[in-house]
């Protein structure tokens, strides 16, 4: 017997209706790409996101057309994105920050027809333009005062574009399992592949995310999504903001310390997210000009691991809740966030830092399970560490195109690439990406968990750890390190700052002092890069090397 309540589909557009209706006054407040703060409305943003439905139609824009976005988290851009929404069109983000070639790459496999670009990267456009095979007209996201000469194929200046049409508008009707948005992962080997999220998959996701233990937002919230949109749906952002009726503070293009802090303080910003290098960097800027965060009560941080000299700068000195966060591109993007469940109040402040440490746990939409290389299950202890598999309902089953072929196993998980414990209350610790860890002597060293223990060490601005190949343990972990302005970091004493927080086995062979980490294009350790300078690098000869195993 079914069920007799209403068809009532989750499609995303009926988040910025919803919003316009209950919370239509709320501000959302972007720093322009020509340079100015402008402040608009739930209310403007519906009504915009219309007129850029009816204007893509008249363009030719039909249910499933696949649609590009080149541009910083601004009003402007969420306009683009719910009015492909309404017309059952497919938002591509495209991440500025990757390679030319990749960019057209992508675009020509997405067989996008129209790009959003904002004038930062139309520079970018026109060099790759005469690659593009399915691309027939550019809208350049300035008015006709800031528009640039170009010769991108029908150029126009989205303002003057969307004025062409009224707001009067029906969105679409579709079903809730219709795609609603492409985004690719950084492909660190091979292509990138491309993840299609639906409306049902990015709408329970930003239900899931919205919750009290999760990013914890609400009306009485100023959220800030300093994680771009460009990366893995500015991690369900944008749609959680509008769905609680939070209001929005978008960082466009600046993303330094002090951008972000002016744009968090001025703002009285309440809850912001974003990858720990921003982090980092505003820490920098406040440890040099001081400064405090009074509105800020919860910052989440993800996509890569949170050293634990984050989460204490933030909390001790600022009082600022931080919430650590794991995801990928292929699941929405969050699987766990670590919040401190009431069994584990009793927990010293030492002891919940180091809980802090851990990923988290996840939420219902998110089954997680640890396996071995032959895909048995691994217990739940806390060490047992083994590759990480989700399956949900806002996981990729496949890949745009079928790239990459079958990607879940016989019970329907997804192997996220990550190697991980879970302990016993659930909480997930990312151990590395299987591709990093470093085989040593049969034994694995978790590369990020060295990152984290060096970052602490007060020279240190930043730290990455590779494995070089060694004759009798396979591999040995090298450090490299970029010291903080000013500092002059001893590598014997690094080391020995760390004898006593890993293992000894752990503890690197050698440290390297190099002026500048390599990242990727969404702010991770590029350690491909690394490997490629660092794989031949010679380790010292056993007498001279700071740890004797
Ligand atoms: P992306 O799809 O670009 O978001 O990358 C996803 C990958 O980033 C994950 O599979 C992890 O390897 C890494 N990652 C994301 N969040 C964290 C975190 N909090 N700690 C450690 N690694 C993370």
């Amino acid at each position: 017997m079914q069920g007799l309540m209403q068809e009532w589909p989750l499609v995303c557009h009926k988040i910025i209706d919803y919003a316009a209706a209950i919370h239509g006054a709320r501000p959302v407040v972007s720093r322009s790409v020509e340079g100015p703060i402008r402040t608009t409305t739930y209310a403007d943003i519906a009504r915009r996101a219309r007129q850029v439905a009816k204007r893509l139609e008249r363009d030719g824009i039909r249910l499933g057309d696949r649609v590009a976005t080149l541009a910083w988290n601004t009003e402007r851009h969420l306009e683009v994105w719910y009015g492909l929404l309404g017309l059952g069109a497919i938002y591509h983000t495209v991440n500025p920050r990757l390679f030319r070639e990749q960019i057209a790459w992508l675009i020509n496999d997405a067989e996008d027809q129209i790009v959003f670009v904002d004038l930062t990267f139309v520079p970018i456009l026109e060099a790759i333009a005469g690659e593009l095979s399915t691309v027939e007209r550019v809208v350049v996201l300035t008015d006709a005062a800031h528009m640039p000469e170009t010769a991108l194929p029908n150029a126009v200046a989205y303002e003057d574009w969307i004025a062409e049409v009224d707001a009067d508008f029906r969105w679409a009707d579709f079903d809730e399992g219709t795609a609603a948005g492409l985004c690719y992962t950084s492909g660190t080997t091979g292509h990138p592949k491309g993840v299609l999220y639906s409306h049902r998959s990015n709408m329970l996701h930003a239900m899931t995310v919205s919750g009290v233990d999760m990013m914890n937002i609400g009306c009485q919230d100023m959220v800030m999504p300093v994680v771009p949109m460009f990366h893995a749906n500015g991690w369900g952002l944008p749609f959680a903001a509008p769905l609680n009726g939070s209001a929005l503070v978008m960082p466009g293009p600046k993303m330094d310390g002090a951008s972000i802090y002016e744009m968090l303080t001025r703002y009285g910003v309440t809850v912001t997210a974003a990858v720990p290098t921003v982090w980092l960097m505003l820490l920098a800027h406040l440890d040099e000009h001081g400064g405090a965060l009074p509105d800020l009560r919860r910052v989440v941080i993800g996509g890569s691991a949170c050293p634990r000299a984050i989460t204490e700068a933030f909390q001790e000195r600022y009082g600022v809740h931080v919430c650590h966060a794991w995801g990928m591109t292929e699941m929405s993007p969050l699987g766990t966030v670590c919040t401190v469940r009431p069994e584990l109040g009793h927990l010293s402040e030492e002891e919940t830092l180091r809980l802090q440490e851990k990923q988290g746990y996840p939420a219902l939409t998110v089954e997680m399970k640890v396996t071995d290389d032959e895909g048995r299950d691994l217990p739940w202890d806390g060490t047992t560490f083994g590759r990480l598999k989700v399956r949900g309902p806002a996981v990729a089953r496949e890949y745009y195109k079928g790239a990459g072929g079958e990607i879940l196993d016989a019970d329907g998980f997804f192997d996220t690439g990550d190697v991980a414990t879970i302990d016993p209350y659930g909480y997930m610790e990312i151990t590395d990406r299987s591709k990093d860890v470093i085989k040593s002597g049969g034994e694995w060293i978790s590369s990020i968990e060295l990152e984290n223990v060096a970052v602490g060490h007060p020279d240190v601005a930043e730290a990455a750890v590779i494995g070089v190949g060694h004759p009798t343990w396979g591999e040995r972990p090298l450090l490299i390190v970029v010291a903080k302005h000013g500092h002059a970091p001893d590598k014997a004493e690094i080391i020995d700052y760390m004898r006593d927080k890993v293992a000894k086995f752990w503890l690197p062979d050698d440290v390297v002092l190099v002026e500048e980490i390599p990242h990727t294009a969404t702010g991770k350790i590029k350690k491909t890069a690394l490997r490629e300078q660092f794989g031949d690098y010679e380790l010292p000869a056993e007498a001279a090397r700071p740890v004797t195993l």
